[in-house]
C-alpha cells in the first residue's frame, strides 16, 4: 500500500473533462437530439422527455457558462478539495471534435475561474490523433500560448486509448501523466488497477515515461450506461469505489461540467456532492493530478534508492 502524504488512508483525484462550455451550440444540440432519438427507439420515454426539456431550455434560455464551473468549485471548496480540468483541443468541424474554441472569450473566463481556485488545467486530448506526438505537442503549445500554462497532464476524449502507443506519444510530447485508463461503460476500476502505474517507456529506455492515474468512476457510465438515477446511483457509485478506498488506492472521479447546474439532470450533481461528503469524512489526500504525479515519482525514487536500484529521473 502506498503511504500517502499525511498518513491519509487513500488518495483522491477529482477531475472534469470539459467537452462543452456553451449551452446553446449547434453541435451539442444535434448530439442531444440524436441521443433523444436513441432513447425513444429504446422505449425510454421518461428520459427522452427530460432530455427534450433540456434541449428546449438550452435553445430558449441558455444558462451562463460559468455557472456549472461555479457549482463544481463551490462543492469541492466546502471540503478543502481541488480538482483538475481537462481542456479539449481538437477540430471544431468534426463529428467527435471540440465544441468550443480555445480563443473564445468564455473559455478564458472559465480558465481564470479554475486557476484562481487553485485547480489544475490539463489537456483533454482530441479524438482523432491519439497516437500522434506532434498533435499532443501542438495542443499543449496552444494552451500554453492562450493561457500561459503548459499542461503536464492529459486525458483523451471518450477515454480513447491505444495502450503503449498512445502513452508513448504523450510521453514524447512532454506530458508527465495520463488519466485515460478506465471504463467508459462500466463502474469501478478497469482491470482492478487502483494505484498509479508507469506507462509509456520503450523497452530498454532508462526513463519511466508517464505516470498513469487510473480512473475509478465516470458519471456517464453511472447514469447513461448503467442507467441509475438518484439514491440508486449514489449507492452504485459508492459500491464501485469501495474497493479502491479499502485497498488504500487512488480514487479518481470524472464528472463532466456539462451536468452541473442542470435542473433536468439534477442527480448527476447531487451524487457528486454526496460522494464528496462521504469521501471527506474518511480524510483522504485530495490533490490535483500534477501533485499526485509529482508525489508518486518521488515516492518511487525513494523506494528505488532504498533497494539499491537506479530510480527514475525527477520530473
Ligand atoms: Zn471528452
Amino acid at each position: 500500500m502506498a503511504p500517502w502524504p499525511g498518513g491519509a488512508p487513500f488518495a483522491l483525484f477529482l477531475s472534469h473533462d470539459i467537452d462543452h462550455v456553451h449551452d446553446r451550440e449547434m453541435w451539442r444540440i444535434l448530439a442531444d437530439l440524436n441521443h433523444i432519438r436513441r432513447m425513444i427507439l429504446k422505449g425510454e420515454g421518461k428520459r427522452a422527455r427530460m432530455a427534450t426539456a433540456r434541449v428546449g431550455r438550452a435553445i430558449l434560455n441558455p444558462k451562463p457558462p460559468l455557472r456549472a464551473f461555479d457549482a463544481i468549485l463551490r462543492a469541492e471548496a466546502q471540503f478543502g478539495f481541488k480538482s483538475t480540468f481537462f481542456l479539449l483541443h481538437d477540430h471544431y468541424w468534426a463529428r467527435h471534435g471540440a465544441r468550443y474554441r480555445l480563443g473564445d472569450r468564455v473559455v478564458r473566463e472559465v480558465v481564470d475561474l479554475i486557476v484562481s481556485a487553485g485547480c489544475e488545467l490539463g489537456l483533454h486530448g482530441g479524438y482523432y490523433k491519439i497516437n500522434d506526438t506532434d498533435a499532443y505537442r501542438a495542443s499543449r503549445d496552444v494552451i500554453a500560448r492562450e493561457f500561459g500554462i503548459a499542461p503536464v497532464g492529459v486525458r483523451n476524449h471518450y477515454l480513447r486509448l491505444d495502450g503503449e502507443r498512445t502513452w508513448r506519444a504523450q510521453a514524447d510530447a512532454g506530458f508527465n501523466y495520463d488519466s485515460t485508463f478506465g471504463h467508459r461503460d462500466q463502474l469501478g476500476p478497469k482491470e482492478g488497477r487502483v494505484r498509479p502505474f508507469w506507462v509509456g517507456a520503450p523497452p530498454g529506455c532508462d526513463h519511466r515515461g508517464l505516470v498513469e492515474l487510473p480512473l475509478s468512476l465516470m458519471d456517464v457510465a453511472l447514469f447513461r450506461c448503467a442507467g441509475f438515477d438518484g439514491e440508486q446511483a449514489l449507492d452504485a457509485a459508492w459500491q464501485a469505489i469501495g474497493p479502491v478506498i479499502a485497498g488504500g488506492g487512488l480514487v479518481t472521479l470524472l464528472w463532466h461540467n456539462t451536468y452541473f447546474d442542470e435542473p433536468e439532470y439534477w442527480d448527476w450533481q447531487w451524487v457528486y456532492e454526496r460522494l464528496l461528503e462521504r469521501l471527506a469524512a474518511l480524510n483522504p489526500w485530495c490533490a490535483t493530478g500534477a501533485e499526485i504525479d509529482q508525489w508518486w515519482r518521488k515516492w518511487q525514487e525513494g523506494r528505488a534508492k532504498a533497494s539499491g536500484q537506479p530510480g527514475p529521473p525527477s520530473a
